[in-house]
């Protein structure tokens, strides 16, 4: 039996028709529109060779059983922003299931190697801003404490709405027993930037995955009338703010592959006749290389203090800066 990508497609055009609108994917993770999602998928199982079930974090795992013990992991996510794309994370899972249907033909039933397909629960955070839930309990890095009291915009806390569809925080730790013969993990995705398209290619491997310098920067400086304060009198917050926002471009460019972005850019008073006082931003940097993403925040620090940046003080994710 060969695999049958166009049921894939037809099936990924179903999900979208039950769990989308005009304006997108609508499962957004711990929603009734999630769980149908779920149900969906779940219904796509009957008459697979497949053990199902949910672990203590909400993933949703699927095994064929294999004449090995030794599993290679598909994984994928179902869940997705409010108004996502209809391939980002449901792919994955998808092209998943077709693979397993063609495995357990192939080999009777029983594969030389166990084969299990994973949606992984609450991947995108859109709800609670905790992205990366369900397989954080699956590598044993979840955050508890940090995470239960972490309410979405209605005030829901997260703990109640994970209680609602059966997942209980306190049991996250159990989800690590998952892990038990994994040898490798595989994942189909859809790429989330132009440039395979750019190259014209189809598919490429991964090179790695980048990682993050992620800080909220205050930049300080003094709030003045914007008619009657001389300009070599000024101490202008988003002067600082602008400043370190071109010189990360430039930072960023000596390497092929880092990016570094200042996405959110808030002025205090924030009115047409000041000065701005205080200027809120965030910065953004990501590299697959260790050293050189943490050259690049180094570098991102000095931009700080240079120029009219006189005092800068860093804690944790939090930096703050004074505008001379
Ligand atoms: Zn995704």
């Amino acid at each position: 039996m060969a695999l049958d990508p166009k049921r894939t497609v037809e099936e990924l055009k179903e999900l979208r028709a039950l769990t989308g609108d005009e304006n997108g994917a609508q499962r957004v993770a711990w929603t009734d529109t999630w769980l149908k999602a779920r149900e969906w998928f779940a219904g796509k199982l009957a008459g697979l060779p497949v053990e199902h079930h949910y672990d203590a974090a909400g993933n949703n795992w699927v095994t064929l059983p294999g004449k090995s013990e030794k599993a290679l992991l598909i994984g994928g996510h179902l869940d997705s922003v409010p108004n996502g794309g209809w391939l980002d994370g449901s792919l994955n899972v998808l092209a998943a299931l077709e693979i397993l249907r063609r495995i357990a033909v192939e080999f009777g039933g029983k594969p030389p190697v166990t084969v299990r397909v994973v949606d992984w629960a609450d991947e995108e955070g859109a709800r609670f801003g905790r992205s990366l839930l369900g397989s954080s309990a699956f590598a044993g890095t979840a955050s508890i404490a940090a995470d239960r009291v972490r309410t979405d915009r209605d005030g829901t806390k997260m703990e109640e709405a994970l209680r609602r569809c059966g997942v209980e925080i306190d049991r996250f730790p159990e989800a690590t027993r998952e892990q038990k013969s994994a040898v490798a993990y595989i994942e189909l995705h859809i790429e989330q930037g132009p440039v395979l398209e750019r190259m014209n290619l189809p598919l490429a491997t991964v090179l790695g995955t980048k990682g993050v310098e992620r800080h909220a920067i205050t930049f300080h400086g003094q709030e003045a009338h914007s008619g009657s304060t001389p300009m070599n009198a000024r101490r202008d917050a988003l002067a600082a703010a602008a400043k370190l926002a071109l010189e990360i471009r430039t930072i960023a460019r000596k390497h092929p592959d880092a990016v570094c972005t200042m996405g959110s850019v808030k002025t205090f008073p924030g009115i047409v006749t000041a000065v701005v006082g205080r200027c809120e931003a965030t910065l953004d940097q990501r590299d697959l290389d260790h050293a050189v993403l943490g050259g690049m925040f180094r570098e991102a620090r000095e931009a700080m203090y240079g120029g009219v940046v006189a005092h800068l003080e860093h804690r944790a994710d939090r930096v703050r800066c004074e505008a001379a």
